[in-house]
């Protein structure tokens, strides 16, 4: 697909603009697939085994093609909005290191980057625990025809999933939201803003994230005491990720947060 053809199938009213840019990436759980165009493409290409073999020629000719499709855009929108992108600026390479490490350094950061290495060694630990409740379904298979372990086993799978799913994505978003911030702070524009919806992407992750721990400590009542720190952890995240960006939660979301 060139330049154009990408244009060209962004503009079909199917698709909503821009939904993939606030979005949690759990395609297979999304009820929007239909309405994005980052989905469809992505699906076009899943369907054509050449052009996921790393080994085969077609693979390589798309990535190109991608990066010069990329190139184009850039160009394009440059010239439309009157910035002259081959002018280098010394600067602003100073300036992205600058904003990078005060992202790093940031509170939030480090909150973030502790929640997920807890939540490693926390799966470490307690891995035993699932083998455990295994042998204990297993069990109850056989004593009783009545009883049906599969719910809770289904339920236990559902919040290990919702669990891994947001454990780095959490940090991802809230770094972004840091970023963004600070681009922000140099630019003045009534737009929408970025780190108001990446916090939002990062808060729903931590939502989740905490029903999911409770639902998981219900069924290990054992696991009570390891599991209330992480959710204190990501509570204490989530009121300073709030404070941080207060209109995060009304941020509108393309799609998400629209009326059909
Ligand atoms: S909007 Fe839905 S389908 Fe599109 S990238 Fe995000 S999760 Fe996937």
């Amino acid at each position: 697909m060139d330049k154009d053809e990408l244009i060209e199938r962004a503009k079909d009213p199917r698709y909503i603009r821009g939904i993939y840019n606030y979005c949690d990436r759990w395609c297979e759980r999304c009820t929007y697939t239909f309405r994005c165009l980052n989905y469809a493409i992505g699906e076009e290409q899943i369907d054509d085994p050449e052009a996921n073999d790393i080994s085969n020629e077609k693979f390589w000719q798309q990535l190109s093609d991608v990066f010069e499709m990329t190139r184009e855009l850039i160009q394009d929108t440059a010239a439309e909005t009157g910035i002259d992108i081959s002018a280098f600026d010394p600067d602003a390479v100073d300036r992205e290191k600058d904003i990078e490490s005060q992202a790093d350094a940031d509170l939030l950061s480090h909150i973030s980057e502790k929640y997920y290495e807890s939540v490693d060694e926390w799966f470490d630990r307690n891995a035993h625990l699932f083998d455990q409740k295994e042998d204990e379904m297993n069990r109850i298979r056989l004593i009783s025809a009545k009883d049906n372990p599969e719910k809770e086993a289904a339920e236990i799978r559902d919040v290990i999933d919702i669990i891994k799913w947001y454990q780095y994505q959490i940090h991802v978003k809230i770094r972004r939201a840091l970023e963004s911030a600070l681009h922000e702070e140099m630019e003045e524009d009534d737009f929408p803003r970025d780190s108001d919806g990446s916090a939002k992407v990062s808060l729903l992750g931590i939502d989740r994230s905490i029903d999911a721990w409770q639902v998981l400590a219900s069924h290990f009542q054992e696991t009570e005491d390891s599991i209330q720190p992480l959710v204190k952890l990501l509570g204490d995240l989530r009121r300073r990720a709030e404070t941080r960006f207060p209109n995060a939660r009304s941020f509108i979301r393309p799609g998400f947060d629209e009326e059909p």
